[in-house]
């Protein structure tokens, strides 16, 4: 039962089952000074009546029990008999329970009563530790205070010899931390708040220490045994393109990324590199120019992005990029049509085609290339780790990777989420952005915000409208949509103004066919859903407008806004609710009209949201720990990664004496290969 439900299968993991509260027993509190606000409390007293009242279902045993401040009333259901045979009238006991109230005065049911002349006696712990259980557990009786009897019982076989100290001593001491046995013994049965904390600290420290560890020996083995294919050289088509054709002058953040890539893929070794940037930093030509690296020595390079559109869009900025170096660059789509799409397997099984842009199809067992050197995943937050998996077995010698997202986060935490990554970021904005001004408006501020619209079309900019996906159903999202677009056509009637729309129900085509036309201005407004959230870039688009903004994250807020503030055009960004906003919402877009930089925006995302699923590496199994919480302590996570790189530094295989139960702990720890390979 235990194993089923709640994978306990060892003494081990029944002491790494950890309490999620106790049950304070340390503190007596008068009766007089009892509160709604508490939940269990323990009272001293003399019981000064007990009597049997109502009827049958209503039976019940009720004793008052007073001390010099109060009256607490305490009442049983079941077992009347014994416990009226066992308590005495004029006694004093301590009662310790559950609270609750009725008309006003405290009262428990079926509290835990022990005579004051025992409880003297009686080394019973004086927090008593409550645990995690499931309903079916519960229902089997084994509640969250049984699994402590069970724990309890565990702690008298145990002494400290078999919960030895695996961490150096001088950490214990700089980082005055308690040790293991102490750390194990006070997390379940605490002697005091305070040694509990430190139990938790000393246990949180630990396990990130360790999993920092675990993740710097599986990058180091990585630089070291894995097999990459080699690109010795820089050749004609990156020098051509850097020295002629480079639309702008890199910014220093994208050359210092270029030169670790260059690094990477020239030493033998797999790269796999995540490359993390603000929306609008400039991902999207480093990843280009890496891939000419590619081609010089004799590879194909590919990119796979997470939607049509997006693909599309790098294809055709790709080919006018590329096209005075006469590269072969093809895309290929779940829409790609199948004449189309015979051409262009071919071209990429041959070899002649050097730059594939693509979506999942990329990914397809169909798809076989004929030496593919370099694998770019852009937004990479959107695919699944399965997916990305799948690119490696394109290539004898898996091919480099290049994972680049926009949703940034904090760069220890992305290290630790992405396991064995290595990491850049681009954190510079190209020059001559003037900042995006957002501001909150109300519903009823809409004429308004229309007619600050109409003065921007008249400027010749362009506008996205975008609605939110929430309903539950489908078919109602769609109708919302639907609203939306119509009464956005209210405020700007043909022919005068003209109109896109992109939403998920739309044919590839279509999508197509309206985007086009935005992009090629022929269309002033674009209506849509998220799905126009990922990567798109209309440089002449100035406002965007995002309807019911409250019903957004803050991540997805900060996406949407990427996609105006893109050319030199002075920005805005409008978020429009209704006037009755949660607080968690009323915050959001409070950081939003505050701050435009990414990683402000992702701390505090992370402060309002908790870290759930950070892009996707939940199903990596990455962020599963026991105690600690990579979102609340952060602090613990840096100063851990800190340890553990100069550990590392010093001794990278645990060699030394001091570091061998370290070494040991780590191959002993189930699930070794937790982090597994994630792209
Ligand atoms: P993201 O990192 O969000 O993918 P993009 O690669 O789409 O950003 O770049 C955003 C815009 O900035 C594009 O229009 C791109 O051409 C432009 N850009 C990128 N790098 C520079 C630079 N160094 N100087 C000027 N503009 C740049
Ligand atoms: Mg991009």
């Amino acid at each position: 039962m235990l194993k089923k439900e709640l994978q306990i299968f060892t003494f081990e993991d029944l002491l790494s089952h950890f309490p999620y509260k106790h049950l304070d027993k340390t503190s007596v509190q008068p009766i007089g000074q009892i509160s709604p606000s508490m939940e269990y409390v323990q009272v001293r007293g003399f019981i000064v009546s007990m009597e049997i009242v109502g009827e049958r279902r209503a039976r019940r045993l009720v004793a008052q029990l007073r001390d010099r401040t109060g009256i607490l009333e305490l009442t049983w259901f079941q077992g009347i008999n014994w416990v009226q045979k066992t308590l005495a009238v004029g006694g004093e006991y301590l009662a310790f329970g559950k609270l609750g109230f009725f008309l006003g005065k405290p009262q428990m049911t079926h509290p835990e009563l022990e005579s004051v002349k025992d409880a003297s006696a009686s080394a019973k712990p004086s927090m008593e530790p409550v645990y995690p259980v499931t309903e079916k557990l519960k229902a089997r009786g084994l509640n969250g205070r049984a699994i402590g009897k069970l724990t309890e019982q565990l702690f008298l076989l145990l002494d400290e010899k078999q919960i030895p100290e695996i961490l150096p001593a001088f950490f214990l001491e700089k980082e005055n931390l308690c040790s293991r046995w102490q750390a194990f013994k006070q997390v379940h049965f605490p002697s005091s708040p305070e040694a509990y904390q430190q139990a938790v600290y000393r246990l949180k420290f630990e396990e990130l220490f360790t999993a920092q560890l675990r993740l710097g020996m599986l990058r180091s083995a990585r630089h070291r045994f894995s097999r990459g294919v080699v690109f010795s050289k820089v050749g004609d088509y990156f020098n051509d393109f850097f020295h002629q054709y480079l639309p702008f002058p890199l910014t220093g953040a994208q050359k210092r990324v270029l030169k670790e890539i260059r690094q990477d893929t020239g030493t033998g070794r797999q790269m796999n590199r995540l490359l993390q940037g603000d929306v609008g930093s400039g991902k999207t030509i480093v990843a280009l120019m890496a891939m000419l690296i590619a081609i010089d020595n004799g590879f194909q390079a590919c990119i796979m992005a997470p939607t049509e559109i997006l693909a599309r869009q790098h294809f055709d900025n790709f080919s006018a990029m590329l096209a005075p170096l006469e590269l072969s660059v093809g895309i290929l789509t779940g829409s790609t049509k199948s004449a189309e799409r015979k051409k262009t397997l071919a071209g990429i099984q041959d070899g002649s085609l050097k730059i594939i842009i693509g979506t999942h199809a990329l990914i397809e067992d169909v798809v076989q290339f004929s030496n593919l050197g370099l694998a770019v995943i852009d937004e990479q937050h959107k695919f699944g780790v399965a997916q990305r998996a799948k690119l490696w077995g394109k290539h004898a010698i898996p091919p480099h990777m290049l994972v680049m997202t926009a949703t940034p986060i904090p760069r220890t935490l992305a290290m630790t989420a992405y396991g064995d990554l290595d990491y850049s970021v681009i954190d510079e904005l190209p020059p001559g952005r003037t900042p995006i001004l957002t501001v909150h408006r109300l519903d009823d501020a809409r004429p308004q915000v229309m007619d600050f619209i109409k003065s921007e079309i008249k400027l010749g900019r362009q506008i996205y409208f975008i609605f939110p996906l929430i309903e539950a159903s489908e078919k109602m999202q769609y109708e919302d949509l639907m609203q939306g677009y119509e009464n956005v056509k209210a405020w700007f009637p043909e022919p005068q103004y003209w109109i896109s729309m992109v939403h998920g129900r739309m044919t590839a085509d279509q999508k197509e066919m309206n985007m086009r036309r935005f992009v090629n201005r022929e269309t002033q407004i674009m209506v849509g859903t998220t799905v126009i959230e990922v990567g798109v870039n209309v440089p002449n688009a100035s406002v965007m407008v995002i309807e019911s903004a409250e019903k957004f994250g803050l991540s997805q807020l900060h996406q949407l806004r990427g996609r105006v503030g893109r050319g030199s055009e002075k920005s805005y960004c409008i978020l429009l609710s209704g006037s009755q906003v949660g607080k968690d919402a009323k915050d959001r877009l409070g950081v939003m009209c505050l701050t435009n930089d990414g990683f402000k925006i992702a701390e505090k995302d992370l402060d309002l949201r908790g870290p759930g699923d950070i892009q996707g590496t939940r199903q990596s199994g990455a962020l599963s720990f026991r105690i600690a919480d990579l979102v609340a302590d952060r602090a613990i996570l840096e100063k851990a990664k800190i340890y553990a790189e100069d550990l590392l530094g010093i001794d990278p295989d645990l060699n030394l004496e001091v570091n061998i139960p370290l070494r040991q702990f780590l191959k002993a720890e189930k699930g070794g290969t937790l982090w597994g390979k994630i792209s």
